[in-house]
């Protein structure tokens, strides 16, 4: 079911996955599709419940949400916030073993109708929604800034609308990596690393608007349709082979939602593009780091997408660094708790006595006795760092992405001296 889609357009991927369940769906009419139908087959064996990270403090999680709507008792589930739990981890799907697409078709839609009948949605991701629908990012920032961090890149960062050329590369940067200077710090990595590799690549600037897959999975299906349509329109006025994203979360966006919408480009995440380019990269990762590094797979990358050594590959190319594992590592990694819309949960998580993902994650970074904590999307970046500020550790830590490590390893050009 899950495949890898470094080659593979938007239409190749629905067909490869059998995405045919169109997911606007509505709960009524869910037995109507072929992934709807296959809900049925649940044998209510609870792995869902038991792998799920908050599964405990869920009233109805999956198991219990198939039950009530076998038994036409589904409305009484809308009537909780069991589903505003849900991270969109992709713990449950991938265990089910019925294959029951529980994070991609049957957890949306519920999640749907909760925040619909919800008297209040909590106030942070109230905002981060309605900042998104008007600026176009979920912080709320002027659009006309998102390309202002290429000016302080040590590295050229073409944009499309300037050069007005095909390119090989179109670059989404999305909103974390353009507006909050740790994000940026992350992009100017990028920007190095691709410089380096002489990869023809461009930025779509000022034009790009957040790709919103956290706006479909807390299931505003009407703002993740503004923003489709907004940035489908953007990439028809460009000529490029292929779309790349550091951002998982965009990264799913294009792979699984997008293609419904007519989306058809190849997709790639940063993290398996740059390790397409190993035997290039090697030779210039010159500066020993003598980091002990363990390394966190994100939910959409390595659950959704099945990458889990690619950034692993990546990180033991560099000179000093010494690679070691979490307890949960690959398929049974621990979610950030950032998806789903729980980037902006955490205050409404904390009144309901739920432990932070990030701070359970950080703990078990801690525990290795690594000196960084290695991620692969910067959403990680902003929370781990966070979630190390509460956490008792009495070692340093530093948290980077992968594509910083490379940055920080890779010899000085004549134009950096
Ligand atoms: S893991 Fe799958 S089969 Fe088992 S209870 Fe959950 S949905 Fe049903
Ligand atoms: S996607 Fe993750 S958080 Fe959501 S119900 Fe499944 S296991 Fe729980």
């Amino acid at each position: 079911m899950i495949t890898k889609p470094s080659e593979l357009t938007g239409s190749e991927y629905i067909k490869e996955e059998g995405l045919t369940c169109q997911l606007d769906t509505g709960i009524d009419n869910i037995f109507d599709t072929e992934e709807g139908r296959k809900i049925l087959s649940c044998i209510q064996c609870g792995t869902c419940v038991g792998t799920c990270p908050y599964g405990e403090h869920m009233e109805y999680p999956p198991r219990r949400i198939i039950r009530m709507l076998r038994g036409g008792m589904i409305d009484e589930i809308f009537t909780t916030d069991s589903l505003l739990k849900c991270v969109a981890c992709y713990a449950c799907m991938v265990k089910c073993p019925r294959g029951i697409r529980l994070s991609d078709v049957l957890l949306p839609i519920v999640k749907e109708q909760t925040l619909a009948n919800l008297k209040q949605i909590p106030a942070e991701l109230q905002s981060s929604l309605q900042n998104t629908l008007r600026y176009g990012n979920p912080m709320g920032e002027s659009s006309r800034r998102r390309v202002n961090w290429i000016k302080s890149s040590p590295s050229p960062v073409p944009v499309m609308s300037e050069i007005k050329r095909p390119v090989d590369v179109l670059w989404f940067v999305e909103c974390y990596t353009s507006y909050y200077s740790r994000g940026q710090d992350n992009s100017k990595a990028l920007a190095r690393l691709m410089n380096a590799l002489g990869i023809d690549f461009a930025v779509l600037g000022n034009e790009e608007k957040c790709a919103g897959d956290c706006g479909q999975l807390t299931w505003e299906s009407g703002l993740f349709e503004t923003l489709t349509d907004y940035n489908m329109e953007i990439f028809r006025k460009y000529k490029f082979n292929r779309i790349i994203t550091g951002d998982t979360h965009a990264f799913n966006a294009f792979r699984i939602r997008y293609p419904l919408y007519g989306f058809d480009y190849k997709v790639e995440h940063t993290t398996p593009f740059i390790a397409r380019y190993l035997d290039q990269l090697k030779p210039k990762l010159k500066k020993k780091l003598d980091y002990t590094v363990t390394y966190h797979d994100a939910c959409c990358l390595g659950r959704r997408a099945g990458f889990y050594e690619e950034g692993r590959e990546l990180l033991k190319a560099i000179p000093g660094v010494n690679l070691v594992e979490m307890t949960h590592n690959r398929t049974n990694s621990i979610c950030c708790g950032g998806g789903g819309g729980g980037m902006w949960l955490d205050t409404y998580f904390k009144e309901k006595g739920m432990e932070r993902l990030s701070e359970r994650r950080i703990k078990e970074a801690i525990a290795t006795g690594a000196d960084v904590l290695a991620v692969s999307c910067p959403y990680e970046i902003y929370r781990f760092e966070d979630a190390l500020k509460t956490v008792d550790h009495d070692k340093p830590m530093i948290v980077r992405d992968v594509v910083e490590l490379l940055a920080e390893s890779l010899e000085e050009t004549d134009d950096e001296r």
